[in-house]
C-alpha cells in the first residue's frame, strides 16, 4: 500500500500514510485481469479457496501442488539471499504464540487498530479511512478523464502541468481532495472517531450495497487475533496470534548475539506466518487474514542508521530486479509522514493487477523495539560494542516482505495469453525459471515401444536434481500447453529416433524452440538455466 508507515501500531494504522490506502480505482479490464489470475491459480493447481467444500472463508487460501512449490521457491531465494549470502545475517524460527506483554511492548495491544463503521440497512462493515480514501479515489478519477479529454484535443501540445494548475474543473476536485485529506488526517491523527463520522456524513458518502448514508458510529478494531491460552479463561491467559514475525527477532536479540557470537553490524531473518483480522480483506492473496512475512532486522550502531537503510534499499531493489520482471513494475515509495520512532521508511511499491502496491517495506526504526522491551521485560537489551568500548542499544534497519504479495506479484507479471502462428493461443506463465514449480517435463511421444521406459530413465536421473514431471497422456502439443499452463521450463520428448541416437527434443517454454541434443546433454542444458544460484550470482 503507497505511504504507509509501517505495520508497527498507530492510533490509527492508517494515520500516518497520506491516505492512499486502497484508493486507487480498480478498472474494470484491472478486475478482469486479477479474475483471470485467480481463475487460472485455482484451474492448475496453484491456489485454491480455503475450505471450499463449505463455500470457502473469506480471505483465506489454501496454496495448491503448484502454488506450494513456487512459494517454497520465492522462500528459498529470500533465505539464501540473505543467509546464505551475507555472513553476518543469521536466521532464527520463533513461535507464532509469544508472551501477551511482547505485544504490549510493541504498541500492538493499545494501537494495532483500524477505524470501523458499518450501514445500518445493509449491516456491511467498511474501514472509515478507506470509504473516505475511495470517495477521493472519485474526485481522482475526474481529474484524470478530464485530463484525458485535453490530451485528446490538445495533442502534442498538452502540458499537464498547467492543465491542472487553470482548469476549473481539475481545480475544483483538487481542492475537494485537500480538504478531504486534510480532515481526515487531523481526524485519525487526534483519534477524533466522530470528526472521521462527520466527515463521511459530510461528504455524503453512502454505502455501495444499501446506497444510504445511515451510519453507525466509527469504532477502532484491534486487529490482532486474541485466543486463550490452556484450559483457563480470563484477561492473564489471553495470548495473541502474532500480527507480524518481527518481535519473534527482537526477543531474541541477545540470545542470538550470544550464541552466534555475532558482532554489530549484523542481521536476523526469518520467514513465517502472522496474523491480521483485516476488516476488509480482498484482492486475493494480496490481503489476507493469514499470511507469511520474510523479515530481517537489521542491528547497527545508532549514527550509522541511515547509511544501511540506504544499502538495504539497493540491496533489496537489486534482488527484485534479478528476476528480470520488468523494471517498471518496482517503484520506491517514500513514506510522507513517519511513524514516531522512525527516522526513515519507504516502500517497494509493485504493479500488481488492482495498480502500484506495497510489496515491501525498509525502515529504519531506532531503537523503539528494543527500548521498549527492555522497559517492559526490566532485561538489558544492550550490546557491548569491543571497537568503541561502550554498550549501548542497537539501533534497527528492517526490510519486510509478504511472501504472499512476492507470489502474486510473479505470477501476475509471468501470466501472458499469447497468439501464436496459425491463430492457436496458448496461457503461458513466464515464471523465472528458478523459481518455477516444475523445472521439466519428460514426455515420451506415444505410450508404447519402450519409448516410457526410456523417458523414466531420464527422470529418474533428473528428479536427484529438479522438482520434474512425467506425462503420457494426450497429444504431444496438449502437454506441451499443460506445462506452459504451470510455468515449466524445459519439455523433454523422447521419440522413437531416441531409442536409436539417445538424442532428446528439448523445448523451451518462452521461445518455444525446439533443439536436439543428447541426452546426457540434458542435465547441463537444465541445470544452468534453472539452478537457484543463477539469480544468487547476480546479487
Ligand atoms: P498494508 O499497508 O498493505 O496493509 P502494511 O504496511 O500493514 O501493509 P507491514 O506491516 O509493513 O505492511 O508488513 C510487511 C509486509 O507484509 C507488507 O509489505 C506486505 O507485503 C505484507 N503484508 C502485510 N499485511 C498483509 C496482509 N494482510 N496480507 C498479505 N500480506 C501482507
Amino acid at each position: 500500500m503507497p505511504n504507509r508507515t509501517s505495520r508497527t501500531p498507530h492510533l490509527c494504522r492508517r494515520a500516518a500514510e497520506g491516505f492512499q490506502g486502497d484508493r486507487q480505482p480498480i478498472m474494470s479490464n484491472q478486475e478482469d485481469r486479477l479474475k483471470t489470475l485467480i481463475g487460472h491459480a485455482k484451474e492448475y493447481g496453484f491456489v485454491f479457496p480455503s475450505s471450499e467444500i463449505y463455500d470457502g472463508l473469506s480471505a483465506t487460501y489454501d496454496y495448491g501442488p503448484y502454488g506450494a512449490e513456487l512459494k517454497a521457491n520465492i522462500r528459498r531465494y529470500w533465505w539464501e539471499a540473505m543467509v546464505k549470502l551475507n555472513e553476518n545475517i543469521v536466521g532464527i524460527d520463533a513461535a507464532i504464540f509469544m508472551h501477551p506483554t511482547v505485544w504490549k511492548a510493541s504498541g500492538h495491544v493499545d494501537a494495532f487498530n483500524d477505524p470501523l463503521i458499518d450501514n445500518k440497512d445493509s449491516k456491511k462493515r467498511y474501514r472509515a479511512d478507506v470509504l473516505l480514501e475511495e470517495h477521493i479515489g472519485k474526485y481522482e478519477q475526474k481529474i484524470a478523464k478530464e485530463i484525458e479529454k485535453a490530451r485528446g484535443k490538445f495533442g502534442e501540445a498538452f502540458d499537464e502541468a498547467q492543465f491542472r494548475a487553470t482548469n476549473p474543473n481539475v481545480k475544483r476536485s483538487q481542492d475537494r481532495i485537500d480538504a478531504v485529506e486534510g480532515r481526515m488526517k487531523e481526524a485519525l491523527n487526534a483519534n477524533d472517531l466522530e470528526a472521521v463520522r462527520q466527515l463521511i456524513i459530510d461528504e455524503e458518502i453512502k454505502c455501495p450495497i444499501s446506497g444510504t448514508a445511515n451510519w453507525t458510529e466509527v469504532r477502532q478494531f484491534n486487529l490482532m487475533f486474541a485466543t486463550e491460552l490452556g484450559s483457563v479463561s480470563g484477561e492473564s491467559s489471553t495470548i495473541y496470534l502474532r500480527p507480524e514475525t518481527a518481535q519473534g527477532i527482537f526477543v531474541n536479540f541477545l540470545n542470538v548475539q550470544k550464541s552466534a557470537r555475532m558482532k554489530i553490524p549484523f542481521g536476523i531473518a526469518q520467514t513465517g506466518k502472522a496474523f491480521r483480522n483485516e476488516i476488509v480483506a480482498r484482492q486475493f492473496v494480496f490481503r489476507m487474514r493469514e499470511f507469511e512475512q520474510m523479515e530481517m532486522q537489521f542491528f547497527v550502531k545508532p549514527g550509522t542508521e541511515m547509511e544501511w537503510y540506504n544499502a538495504w534499499k539497493e540491496k533489496r531493489i537489486a534482488w527484485h530486479r534479478a528476476l528480470g520482471l520488468p523494471t517498471d513494475n518496482y517503484r520506491f515509495h517514500d513514506h510522507i509522514k513517519l511513524a514516531h520512532y522512525a527516522n526513515a521508511a519507504c516502500d517497494i511499491e509493485f504493479q500488481f493487477p488492482m495498480g502500484f502496491k506495497e510489496l515491501e517495506g525498509i525502515h529504519s526504526r531506532t531503537d523503539f523495539d528494543l527500548s521498549s522491551h527492555e522497559k517492559h521485560s526490566g532485561r538489558k537489551l544492550t550490546y557491548f560494542d569491543p571497537e568503541a568500548n561502550e554498550s549501548y542499544v542497537p539501533y534497527v534497519v528492517e526490510t519486510s516482505i509478504g511472501l504472499d504479495r512476492m507470489f502474486l506479484a510473479i505470477l501476475s507479471a509471468a501470466y501472458d495469453e499469447e497468439k501464436l502462428e496459425g491463430g492457436e493461443e496458448r496461457v503461458v506463465l513466464r515464471i523465472p525459471a528458478q523459481l518455477a514449480p516444475v523445472k521439466v517435463a519428460v514426455l515420451p511421444l506415444i505410450k508404447k515401444d519402450g519409448l516410457p521406459e526410456k523417458a523414466r530413465a531420464i527422470m529418474d536421473r533428473l528428479k536427484l536434481d529438479h522438482n520434474c514431471q512425467y506425462d503420457e497422456k494426450d497429444s504431444i502439443g496438449k502437454r506441451y500447453r499443460r506445462q506452459d499452463a504451470i510455468g515449466t521450463p524445459y519439455c523433454i520428448t523422447v521419440d522413437h529416433e531416441t531409442l536409436v541416437d539417445n538424442a532428446v527434443t528439448i523445448r523451451e517454454r518462452d521461445s518455444m524452440k525446439q533443439e536436439r541434443v543428447p541426452i546426457s546433454e540434458v542435465e547441463r542444458i537444465v541445470g544452468e538455466k534453472v539452478d537457484l544460484r543463477g539469480l544468487l550470482r547476480k546479487l
